[in-house]
């Protein structure tokens, strides 16, 4: 559930029971260059030492921090969302793991969006295998002045295949509806999922810049919630005073979700030029007209993506952030 330096929070989730545990010797990950080998949303084994004969549920109350569980393996990920660990660094720190969905927070309002930013974040998530939602906030401020970026923002977005929800976290507008998706009981197209389980909670990354009222957003959801407040003590972890790096909370309505503070986005690790185009669902679509395979859609007679550009069928501003991260391919590997 969080993680501050080299101590864990676990809980038996769906469970909300919270206890502490480290790490035996050297947990390492096969192929893996993460600075941390145990991430939020890891599924891990652990031990502990507990009276004999104990239930399940009475676990958390005989592991304390003098008595803590020693996590010796973790299963393997479903997914994770990733980062850099700087710019340059070939290292990279797992923000999260086994992540059903990711709402990326972002207004039309202030501070504004940047699509460039926002595209990179989407392509991290087809990577990555997490799908994203993305989520309007402040749309109480959406005037007539809104109304045109508003519509050509769905037609980009909705058409590349993304859900949009607008929501306020003032007024409280969409926040019903956000919270059922949170939950897991509904999709983010507005039907119920068939799916849901309640035994197997739904875990999500809240993703936004600092200003989008990310947090203002959870505490709607959520009342009981105050991100900006979690970053202070905490009495599983008392006396460690080290950088507390994602933590998740427990929605009463059901669910969990990661909240990253600070997070200025995640990078990509290790993607080729000539695959970035495959995670722009959009192009990745037209690209099988292309004349010639690989293509990369910049110079290549014959090319579909750059027809359905030149179309209006693929927005010009998508094209363009997809240009830029070819350009910028050299700075992620
Ligand atoms: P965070 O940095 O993303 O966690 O953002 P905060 O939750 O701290 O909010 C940043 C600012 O935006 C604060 O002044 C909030 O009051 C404001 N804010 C957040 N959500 C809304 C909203 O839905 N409508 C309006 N009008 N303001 C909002
Ligand atoms: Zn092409």
């Amino acid at each position: 559930m969080k993680h501050t330096g080299s101590h864990y929070l676990l809980s038996r989730l769906p469970e909300w029971d919270m206890f502490p545990a480290v790490l035996r010797g050297k947990i390492r990950l096969k192929g893996s260059t993460a600075t941390n080998p145990v991430a939020v949303g890891d599924v891990v084994n652990f031990e502990a030492e507990v009276p004999e004969g104990i239930a399940e549920q009475e676990l958390a109350a005989y592991v304390t921090p003098e008595n803590t569980a020693v996590i010796t393996s973790v299963e393997p990920r479903r997914n994770y969302i990733i980062r850099k660990s700087t710019n340059l660094s070939r290292q990279s720190h797992i923000i999260a793991a086994n992540l059903d969905r990711a709402f990326l927070v972002i207004t039309l309002d202030f501070p504004q969006v940047k699509l460039p930013f926002l595209d990179r974040l989407l392509v991290t998530c087809e990577v990555y295998n997490v799908p994203p939602v993305i989520v309007l906030n402040k749309c109480d401020l959406y005037g007539p002045e809104h109304q045109e970026m508003l519509e050509a923002f769905r037609e980009i977005y909705e058409g590349a295949g993304y859900p949009i929800i607008e929501v306020s976290a003032h007024t409280g507008q969409g926040v019903d509806r956000l919270r059922d998706i949170v939950s897991g009981r509904m999709l983010p197209d507005g039907n119920v999922n068939e799916d849901y389980d309640p035994a197997k909670p739904h875990v999500s990354l809240f993703s936004g810049v600092s200003g989008v009222g990310k947090s203002s957003l959870i505490k709607a959801l959520d009342p009981s919630l105050d991100p900006k407040v979690g970053e202070i003590s905490d009495v599983h972890l008392q006396g460690k005073h080290t950088t507390t790096f994602y933590e998740m909370y427990s929605l009463t309505s059901g669910g969990f979700i990661v909240d990253t503070p600070g997070l200025r986005g995640f990078g990509l690790v290790d993607l080729k030029k000539e695959e970035i185009a495959l995670y722009f669902p959009e192009m990745l679509k037209a690209a099988q007209n292309c004349r010639f395979t690989p293509c990369t859609h910049t110079h290549e007679p014959g090319c579909a993506v750059k027809e359905a550009v030149e179309a209006g069928e693929i927005s010009y501003d998508r094209y363009s952030s997809y240009l830029g991260m070819l350009d910028e391919e050299g700075k992620y590997r």
